[in-house]
């Protein structure tokens, strides 16, 4: 919090304190004048409360010269919302932060684009009481975030170790050193001779001439990145393929990649893995499922508001299943919305008991599902369409493939004349259909997607998956019921809480609901997203295409995205006469990738060793659960990273254990460009770009250093394309431009979205031009964007591009709509195969209990292990928060919550301290007894018990900082995550299919210390 308001706040309780009291004159003089020890305040009424930015007198707005109000993007968590920050302009620090009112995703309404920026201060004031329709707001911790700029713990000059890895012990170097060093390599630390960068700059020499499948020597070098918070695109498309490795990842696999696999594969869509969300606006009904809006998911304000709106001033209800109670419920909105306690990991089996009980009542809309192909949706004006008609062959080499044509169409069963035709040829499908077929001379046993999900639902009996979810059968069958009692305005969501080992099949079982009920692409059903305006591939420069841009190869350091049985070791051992499975350990062929595979890869040199890694921003020691089994391999070199470069502007948990930290620019003092996961229905695309200057050590040419900045250093200093003399692409071949600042290639990505379609933006006005304090950019506008530098100037404006609210329907239809077959069936996943065990995994939900990667169940109800632990998320801190000590004021602290017969049960009171033990993993922290909670769980709220971003004391240049308690103090529930025994030494449990990372439902025992 800002000091002035500090003192502010200070004051006030001295006052209240004094005027209740009574007696006290000194305190009372005190008082009545708002002074406090001797300090006179402001103003006589408002005491030491902020100063405002603007005045407005009968609808007239006026400035005052001590601040300005710049658009930017928030950073304090995955959301990204697009922000207006009031900056003290003697004092260039930030001293408040506000929603943008231009965009969705702090405003809703948001404002029509074309509302002049004057205007749009006027209609956020209290002019005719405007500001109350129109406030935007940020989050508690969007409004605090900017205590990171000044933190500090901030690195702002390039690091080296002193000591030994994990010490915390730096001594800062010039930019020059690190280059070199990186670069060129050598006995950089005294431990012997290590390979730089330049090693590994090699697209010819292959890793091993006996495996030339794992490619070239390029892929030693791993980079990982974070959640896209809009430079991805740099860093991934710039760097790592100027480079040529394989090697990226982002943080997803310790996210909520069991969400995204199985939405992508319900979307069928394993290369762009889309995300849905509820149409919250106008959805009668919503179950989440594992998240909970308003407490946490992502948009995080956008949902939270919907939510409150649409219980208050529509029809909403809904119903939020999750272990623990959360603001996704309301008392005021008495039965609209419910919460239904479930056990961790319980949730698979709820769903398949509710599709049980859809299908046995024959409550699924079964017009909807026989429509077999995009010709026929759109010959029947529907919304989507499903592959719940097509025919899965069953035995034989094509057995798990869909039957198509010799035009790759699917082929059904014809519901009217019962013959074999080209899914485009048929409006009303077979969906029952199963046996045998004839095309040309083959004949084929089949069955259709839909028998499949029947059969799989029947495996097992209501009761069952009541007994495995421990939700009563008479509760499914309500929920069933009402789930099925809205037509299609109905949502389904889920997120964080099936990061468990059958995470994916419970995001597809979930998802499957929606299909049952025909909600995608209808108006109050499901949505993939409004999409974006074209940034970095636009009309005006290609920034992804460039000269010496490589075609990486070979096999990936995670064994994702390639098949086990496309690897040498498979045709070795097949020629060999041997059973190839099972393999040396797990394959994940339909994942893009998995952060929590790295280190354990590398140091079984599986496929291979990595020689060097590049962290961007990620922390995967604190977000991986079971990483404390990863740190003895990460603070030796020799084990598994020879060499680790950290990007970012902390020494965090995971870069503690690098060579050297390159210090990167925080919140508004970096570029970007970012558009919305999902949850928005019209085209959003937010632009960032310095607002405050940044603090960093800099460049010769005054560039302070960033990841954009010592990217670009980098890749020349390497000699990669992408970089330098040409190294962007205008919009034909003959033209090229340099790159040698962010600038040159961000003010380009924005000029895409300005000029993006028929209408490119309007200019913007001189007056808006210093309105938004762009006057500093001026030159680099002129420079780069030639004459279309006033529209860019536009769009900078207003921290983006945004399309209208009105253009989100085109009837009842979303007009972003997704056009793919929704997969009843996943062909991907019915033809992969474990590369363990060898068995076909299911191409349609299927009920599995917990279990490790090659199939042997996790005792979830041990005599001794008796409580499941999950974490939720926090709706006050984040994995990004810790430096954010003015957070602690609302949450001090973190705990383990338990209800309150389970602490009966184990003799526990509230506040004792206890100890959590997991098979793998121990941690201690103090109990909070809630009535909340299911009563077999152990709750913990991330974003505590940290050991970086200042709790714990590093040294730099031989000066001590010591850490702050007030960002150590609470838990952190990734130290009882678990091994997965059968698999390579230390490889961190997970989903057994897709990889992500297994930091739910994870058996404990707790003992009272
Ligand atoms: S939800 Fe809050 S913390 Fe997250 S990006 Fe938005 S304002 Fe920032």
């Amino acid at each position: 919090m800002e000091k002035s308001r500090r003192n502010f706040l200070i004051g006030t309780s001295v006052v209240a304190g004094g005027v209740t009291i009574g007696g006290y004159s000194e305190t009372l003089k005190h008082a009545i004048t708002m002074q406090s020890k001797g300090m006179k305040a402001s103003d006589a009424i408002y005491g030491n409360a902020a100063l405002v930015e603007m005045h407005q007198k009968d609808g007239q707005i006026k400035h005052t010269a001590d601040f300005i109000i710049k658009p930017s993007v928030c950073n304090g968590c995955t959301t990204h919302c697009s922000v207006r920050v009031k900056i003290n302009q003697k004092t260039n620090h930030v001293e408040r932060v506000f929603g943008n009112p231009y965009s969705l995703l702090s405003s809703d309404p948001w404002l029509p684009y074309k509302t002049p920026l004057k205007e749009s201060f006027k209609l956020t004031s209290a002019w005719n009481e405007n500001g109350l329709d129109m406030r935007s707001t940020a989050c508690a911790r969007g409004n605090l975030a900017y205590e990171k700029l000044n933190d500090p713990f901030r690195v702002t000059q390039p690091l080296k170790r002193i000591g030994n890895r994990g010490e915390d012990k730096w001594v800062s170097i010039s930019i020059e050193q690190l280059l070199k060093e990186i670069v060129e390599g050598g006995d950089l630390f005294g431990e012997g001779y290590v390979d730089g960068l330049k090693t590994f700059a090699d697209m010819k020499t292959l890793i091993d001439e006996k495996n030339p499948d794992y490619g070239p020597l390029a892929n030693k070098l791993c980079v990982i990145g974070t959640a896209d918070e809009g430079r991805q695109n740099y860093i991934v498309h710039r760097f790592v393929q100027s480079f040529g490795t394989v090697n990226f990842m982002g943080h997803t696999s310790i996210c909520g990649l069991s969400m995204r696999a199985g939405e992508a594969a319900y979307l069928d869509d394993f290369v762009g893995y889309p995300h849905m969300k509820p149409d919250f606006e106008h959805c009668q009904f919503i179950l989440s499922i594992a998240t909970a809006p308003a407490q946490a998911g992502n948009p995080f304000k956008r949902q939270a508001k919907l939510l409150a709106k649409g219980r208050s001033e529509s029809n909403l209800r809904y119903t939020v299943v999750t272990p623990i109670l959360t603001n996704a419920d309301s008392i005021a909105a008495a039965d609209r919305s419910k919460w239904l306690p479930i056990k961790p990991s319980g949730d698979l089996a709820l769903v398949m008991g509710l599709m049980r009980v859809i299908i046995e009542e024959e409550r699924y809309f079964k017009s909807y599902l026989a429509i077999p192909s995009e010709a026929s949706q759109k010959a029947l004006n529907d919304y989507s369409f499903t592959n719940a008609s097509h025919l899965v062959i069953q035995e034989g080499k094509l057995k798990g493939k869909i039957l198509v044509d010799a035009a790759k169409v699917p082929l059904v069963i014809d519901a009217k004349e019962g013959l074999l035709k080209s899914a485009n040829d048929v409006l009303e499908a077979d969906i029952s259909y199963q046996g045998e077929v004839s095309l040309g001379s083959e004949s084929y046993m089949v069955k259709s997607a839909f028998t499949l999900l029947k059969e799989a639902v029947y495996e097992h009996s209501l009761s069952y998956y009541s007994q495995e979810s421990g939700i009563e059968a008479k509760t499914i069958i309500e929920l069933a019921r009402e789930f099925t009692s809205y037509g299609r305005s109905v949502g389904v969501d889920c997120h964080g809480g099936t990061m468990h080992t059958t995470g994916f099949y419970t995001t597809y079982a979930i998802m499957m609901l929606g299909a049952l009920v025909g909600n995608l692409n209808y108006k109050g059903g499901m949505s993939t997203g409004g999409g974006k305006f074209k940034d970095f591939n636009g009309s005006c420069y290609n920034l992804l295409a460039y000269k010496g841009k490589q075609k990486p190869f070979g096999t990936r350091i995670d064994r994702t995205r390639k098949a086990y049985e496309n690897s040498n070791e498979y045709k070795q051992k097949s020629e060999q006469g041997m059973n190839p499975y099972p393999a040396k350990d797990a394959w994940f062929p339909f994942t893009n990738a998995l952060e929590s595979e790295i280190i354990s890869s590398s140091a079984n040199k599986y496929p291979y060793k990595l020689g060097a890694l590049i962290s961007w921003c990620a922390n995967f020691v604190y977000g991986q659960s079971g990483s404390e089994h990863l740190i003895p391999l990460l603070k030796d070199p020799k084990k598994a990273i020879p060499l680790f470069i950290a990007i970012d502007p902390f020494v965090n948990e995971t870069t503690r254990y690098a060579d050297y930290i390159i210090p990167d620019s925080v919140l508004y003092e970096t570029w970007g460009v970012v558009a919305p996961w999902a949850g928005h229905l019209t085209k959003v695309s937010h632009v960032r770009y310095p607002i405050l200057p940044s603090p960093n050590e800099k460049f010769s040419d005054g560039e302070p250093l960033s990841m954009d900045s010592f990217l670009i250093a980098l890749g020349k200093a390497l000699k990669l394309g992408g970089f330098g003399k040409n190294a962007i692409n205008g919009s034909s071949d003959e033209q090229k431009f340099d790159f040698n600042k962010p600038e040159d290639f961000y003010l380009r990505a924005f000029e895409n979205i300005a000029m993006d379609g028929a209408n490119p933006v309007p200019e913007a006005s001189d007056e808006e031009i210093s309105l938004a304090g762009l006057e500093e950019y001026i030159p680099s506008l002129q420079r780069i964007c030639g004459d279309n530098w006033k529209r860019v100037a536009y769009v900078m404006a207003r921290g983006g591009r945004f399309a209208e609210k009105n253009s989100a329907y085109d009837g009842q239809k979303m007009t972003k709509s997704y056009t793919k077959a929704i997969a009843i069936y996943n062909e991907t996943v019915g033809s992969t195969k474990n590369s363990i065990t060898g068995e076909i995994y299911s191409g349609v939900p299927r009920y599995y209990a917990q279990r490790l990667y090659d199939g042997k169940k996790i005792d979830m109800h041990s005599s001794e292990f008796n409580l499941l632990a999950f974490s939720y998320k926090s709706n006050v801190l984040s994995a990004a928060s810790a430096s954010i000590e003015a957070l602690r004021d609302t949450r001090y602290t973190t705990y383990i919550d338990i209800n309150s017969q389970t602490a009966k049960l184990q003799g526990i009171t509230h506040g004792d301290k206890v100890r959590i033990r997991s098979f793998d993993g121990v941690t201690e922290g103090i109990c909070r007894i809630k009535e909340g909670i299911h009563p077999q769980s152990i709750g913990i709220e991330h974003g505590g018990g940290r050991e970086g971003e200042g709790a714990i004391d590093i040294t730099i240049d031989n000066k001590l900082i010591k850490g702050h308690i007030v960002r150590k103090t609470g838990i952190n529930i990734n130290k009882l995550g678990l091994k997965d025994t059968s698999r390579l030494n230390t490889a961190t449990l997970s989903d057994f299919v897709v990889g992500s990372n297994a930091r739910q439902a994870i058996p404990v025992k707790l003992e009272k210390i």
